[in-house]
């Protein structure tokens, strides 16, 4: 037994296939996990898909997927924090360890991060090799389902909690999986009171279900005068701009109150116009860029709110597939119809 089963990008175009790949060697420093569950990202969909950005950062024959939990078969000889048997994740941004970045807590935005499933081989099969610095140890008797949606889950938390939250208003806008488990996150630490703005209907009521407090579906209704109405005219204290779309950021920054925080994690995909004068300058408003956990305060974190059982994980996986049915995962992500879509290699 040296193959594996594998989701591979094997060309330049739209989609990927079921495959057999060697089963990844190890180096003296990584260990080699069994993958148990490994579940579907915004990012996977744009490879699949072949979207512009893609086109330029990827290179195909690649297994794709990062986000996963499994268990520890083997170590490289110089392994010391992780052993045979544990049930591990991974922080998916590989970093250098040297840069001033790395040397003073700024690991997340290591200029030379490479990304698993992006820029090394990832997680959508049997096993997978990664760095023993990037394993992060999980509490075995938390299913895997929930252990793989960790790193995407660290980005929830590190958008919300980048600034003061409890008693706050805060404005989730777009709730993807991501914005999904914002909200969620968001309502378990103590916000004063959850807005969820979102134009899907499913996703509109998943929110509701994490626990937002207000929903807003800004073709409906005016999102802005919602939101004013809902915060006695004030605006938000807290705005997570997780959907990248240039007219709910435009939006957004009408809506959020004087010394308001904007943390964004949505990634536009051109140049945006915003009124920085009135929006920003004038308002006093903080724009923080979020990308990637913060290593690893962020996965403390994560794990302290996993334990806590306040996070509704069972509304967050709203779909469980095999491996195989990586196609019908995919065209779930597209409909938008679905929050975290978890793969299981070898599904029971
Ligand atoms: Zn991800
Ligand atoms: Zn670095």
């Amino acid at each position: 037994m040296n193959k594996m089963k594998c989701v591979v990008k094997s060309e330049p175009k739209e989609g990927a296939i079921l495959t057999t790949r060697e089963i990844p060697q190890i180096g003296p420093n990584e260990i080699l996990v069994k993958v148990l569950a490994t579940s579907i990202c915004g990012t996977d969909y744009h490879i699949y898909s072949w979207d512009a950005w893609s086109q330029k950062r990827i290179k195909p024959p690649l297994i794709m997927g990062h986000e996963f939990a499994g268990e520890v078969i083997k170590v490289g000889e110089k392994v010391s924090k992780v052993k045979i048997g544990d049930i591990v994740s991974a922080e998916t941004h590989i970093v250098c360890g040297k840069c001033e970045l790395c040397a003073t807590g700024k690991a997340h935005i290591c200029k030379d991060t490479l990304i698993l499933g992006v820029d090394t081989q990832g997680t959508f099969a049997e096993y997978v090799a990664i760095p023993e610095d990037n394993a992060w140890v999980n509490d075995p008797s938390i299913p895997p389902e929930y252990l793989c949606i960790q790193e995407p889950l660290g980005n929830a938390v590190h958008t919300v909690l980048s600034g003061d939250i409890i008693g706050k208003t805060i404005a989730v806008v777009g709730c993807g999986p991501i914005g999904i488990m914002a909200v969620a996150v968001a309502k378990a630490v103590g916000a004063a009171k959850v807005i969820a703005i979102e134009v899907n209907e499913y996703r509109i009521n998943l929110a509701k279900e994490v626990g937002a407090d207000v929903v807003i579906n800004p073709i409906k209704e005016d999102v802005i005068k919602r939101v004013l109405d809902e915060t006695d005219g004030m605006g938000v204290d807290v705005v997570a701009e997780m959907s990248g779309n240039s007219t709910a950021i435009q939006q957004a920054l009408k809506y959020i109150k004087l010394g308001g925080r904007m943390a964004m994690l949505g990634i536009p995909t051109e140049d945006v116009k915003l009124d920085v004068a009135n929006g920003i300058v004038f308002k006093g408003v903080q724009i923080h860029g979020i990308v990637g956990r913060r290593m690893y305060e962020t996965w403390h974190q994560v794990k302290g709110l996993l334990a806590s059982g306040n996070l509704k994980l069972d509304k967050i996986v709203t779909h469980k597939l095999p491996l195989e049915d990586f196609e019908k995962g995919m065209e779930l992500m597209k409909s938008g119809n679905c929050g975290k879509v978890v793969l299981f290699p070898n599904m029971k």
